[in-house]
């Protein structure tokens, strides 16, 4: 059996980017960006006045200052003032082209109108006061966007705003998720004896969603390996990132690793020194890769978010990948057998991070509470309060 860190290792070793594609701007929210970007304009690419007011020479400025007003210029006009007279102010709106040699704009608030003339009222102005700089934001050549840099709606706007409408992004991967078990029964419908209601799936969308990644395909089978091979070979077909639930363990009924095997899949590893999610399953078959996660419930959303979401972050090209890591100090002693990594449903307070109660990986309410999962590592026995934990935040 091997250690968290192998196993990652593993996953890390055996999982490939995928391919380039371009997508129209407004669509590429959630992809990774798959090559440098440098920006094609300064932004902005002249002189922009900042706010509503008065452009003028601080020179000008005399003991009433008081100046005159004749002229305009609104937002996106192309009337040229090269230049102004001498104690002349522009009437000037937001985001307009600031006239060559005016140094300065006073805000409408800081001015008195009387007829065509304005005087000060706050004269506290410096050269350059409202106006903003050519390429003060970007200039052209610049690297505005890193390769892996995952395009949020900033960096959405960011690029929109030097004029790039495609963008070269990595293609997101197509995900199936196949459910085992005799005993699952949709949601919505009746339960018979012995039966459960299939929850795996519905984490896993949710959980894929949060990462803006949509399922293919979600398949069922009972405990049967023809059912569970064919399965597996149709959903091999079309899928970079197949997740399977259940079945993954050393039941008579469990037939995932035998029907993977007979689909020509590479095991990479099977069982890992953790709780919940022992039985975890890692293989590959040519780009696609195989996950079967330990049915139980907390088991699958653990396996997910600390295997899976690395994995898929990978593929999708995102640089920084995997949960975000904090050390924060135990609200209260927490004790273990040394042997297994534990990962414990956790949240986080003003003072610390807490474990909270059904840890066991068949119940979902603390999932539905948890903000993080503490990791208490493998040779860890005790831990008292107040000592520092990793803490792994489930932002996705
Ligand atoms: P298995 O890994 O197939 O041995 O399943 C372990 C436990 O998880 C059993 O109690 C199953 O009934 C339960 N289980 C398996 N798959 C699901 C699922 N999709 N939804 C809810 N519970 C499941
Ligand atoms: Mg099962």
């Amino acid at each position: 059996m091997i250690s968290v860190d192998e196993a990652k290792q593993y996953i890390q070793q055996y999982t490939q980017t995928g391919p380039t594609v371009v997508v129209d701007l407004y669509e590429a929210c959630g992809y990774a960006i798959a090559k440098d970007v440098f920006s094609p304009v300064d932004f902005p690419s002249f002189r922009q006045s900042a706010m509503d007011g008065y452009a003028f020479r601080l020179d000008d400025v005399d003991g009433d200052a008081v100046f005159v007003v004749e002229r305009e210029i609104q937002a996106g006009t192309i009337d040229e003032i090269s230049s102004i007279k001498k104690g002349e102010a522009i009437r000037i709106f937001t985001g307009a082209k600031v006239p060559d040699d005016a140094d300065t704009i006073v805000i409408q608030e800081h001015v008195e109108i009387n007829g065509n003339n304005i005087r000060l009222t706050n004269i506290e102005l410096t050269k350059g006061s409202n106006i903003r700089p050519v390429a003060s934001q970007t200039r052209q050549g610049d690297c505005i966007l890193k390769k892996g840099t995952l395009i949020t709606p900033g960096a959405a706007g960011l690029l929109a705003s030097v004029g790039i409408s495609d963008i070269d992004v990595v293609a997101k991967p197509r995900c199936t998720i196949l459910n085992t078990g005799r005993e699952l029964v949709k949601p919505g419908n009746d339960l018979q004896q012995g039966q459960i209601y299939e929850s795996n799936s519905y984490a896993l969308v949710a959980a894929l969603k949060k990462l803006q990644l949509d399922v293919c395909e979600i398949m069922w089978v009972d405990d049967d390996e023809q059912q569970t091979i064919a399965a597996i070979q149709t959903a091999l077909e079309k899928t970079d990132v197949l997740l399977i639930t259940g079945g993954v363990s050393v039941g008579d009924y469990d037939f995932v690793e035998s029907a993977l095997a007979k689909n020509g899949v590479a095991k990479i590893f099977h069982k890992v020194k953790q709780k919940p999610g022992n039985p975890l399953y890692f293989g590959t078959k040519e780009n696609s890769i195989i996950f079967g996660l330990p049915g139980n419930p907390g088991s699958v959303l653990t396996c997910f978010y600390e295997y899976v979401v690395p994995c898929l972050q990978l593929k999708m090209g995102i640089a920084k990948h995997g949960l975000l890591t904090l050390q924060l100090p135990l609200s209260h002693d927490i004790s273990k057998k040394a042997g297994l990594t534990h990962f414990l449903k956790g949240t986080i307070t003003s003072t610390g991070v807490a474990v909270l109660n059904h840890q066991e990986s068949y119940k979902m309410n603390a999932f539905a509470d948890a903000d993080c999962l503490i990791v208490v590592d493998e040779q860890m026995t005790n831990m008292q309060q107040g000592d520092l934990v990793n803490v792994h935040i489930l932002a996705f």
